[in-house]
């Protein structure tokens, strides 16, 4: 679609497309031009105390409710299956996958039983020198929350979770020795393996932005790792025709949106360029 038509759509349909339905025709003709989507959500922290809110905590409240939502307008399933349904890639409904990264103790006490009680799979992308941690008050960045430990892992994978690799510590891969990034990259997927005692090849780069935090020598060397499937902080969805595997794009959940900015972020037909200064 010609760029000041799609301009002209968001300004003036997208509020009333929202309440009245006009989006989903709107991606009914979407999808039957460009085949079904693979939508990836992506969530960090999920508390049920309000404080020291990061941008990516989302309370369990806000929580439950996106993922109602999420729930009634799209197929949400595991990596395997989106990875089975690239051959078929039409459907009534775009397909959704729920992802978590980091690996926070809170992910197993908070979101473990809100996607048990909705029926929802998800991905849990651990950063291994979480598992088991502690803060000790003194940490700072994603070792200031406790991490999830060996028995949480387990007990999600038998539930039927998916498990994919974050590194060993969260570095900017492009800002350590090459050594360093394959070290954090390979290794992280021997120790979950040890762990899960199962095959670990789905990963997700720390940070996750092209050219900040990976480039193609870095995606050349998760592959050499031999992982299937990488994701990125990207905005954006993917085309199940043609996503490439070891770049896909996830829309990040931060908690300041509302309802309706959070519906046309997974839409993502109607971006209004107004709000986008925030981020
Ligand atoms: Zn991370």
């Amino acid at each position: 679609m010609d760029d000041k038509i799609q301009q002209l759509i968001r300004k003036f349909i997208a509020v009333p497309g929202y309440y009245f339905g006009i989006n989903s025709i709107v991606q009914k003709i979407l999808r039957f031009m460009h085949g079904s989507k693979l939508i990836v959500v992506n969530y960090h922290s999920i508390t049920d105390v309000y404080q020291d809110h990061d941008l990516f905590t989302i309370s369990r409240f806000i929580f439950e409710k996106q993922i109602t939502y999420l729930k009634e307008r799209y197929n949400i399933i595991s990596f395997s299956d989106a990875l089975k349904r690239m051959r078929y890639p039409k459907d009534d409904k775009d397909f959704l996958v729920i992802t978590f990264d980091d690996g926070y103790k809170d992910n197993f006490i908070n979101a473990v039983p809100i996607l048990l009680k909705h029926k929802v799979n998800a991905c849990f992308f651990i950063t291994t020198e979480l598992i088991g941690h502690f803060p000790d008050g003194a940490t700072r960045g994603i070792k200031k929350y406790p991490g999830m430990n060996r028995e949480d892992l387990k007990a999600m994978c038998n539930m039927g979770f998916e498990i994919g690799a974050h590194t060993l510590s969260h570095p900017n891969l492009l800002q350590i020795p090459l050594n360093r990034a394959q070290n954090e990259i390979s290794e992280s997927m021997k120790q979950l393996e040890q762990i899960l005692q199962q095959e670990v090849t789905y990963f997700a780069y720390p940070g996750g932005k092209r050219s900040i935090h990976y480039n193609n020598a870095i995606k050349e060397m998760v592959a050499a790792a031999g992982y299937e499937l990488c994701c990125t902080t990207n905005r954006g969805r993917n085309s199940l025709r043609s996503f490439d595997m070891l770049e896909i794009n996830r829309i990040t959940v931060q908690n300041w949106w509302s309802p309706f900015y959070f519906a046309r972020e997974i839409e993502g037909i109607f971006d209004f360029k107004i709000l986008d200064k925030r981020r």
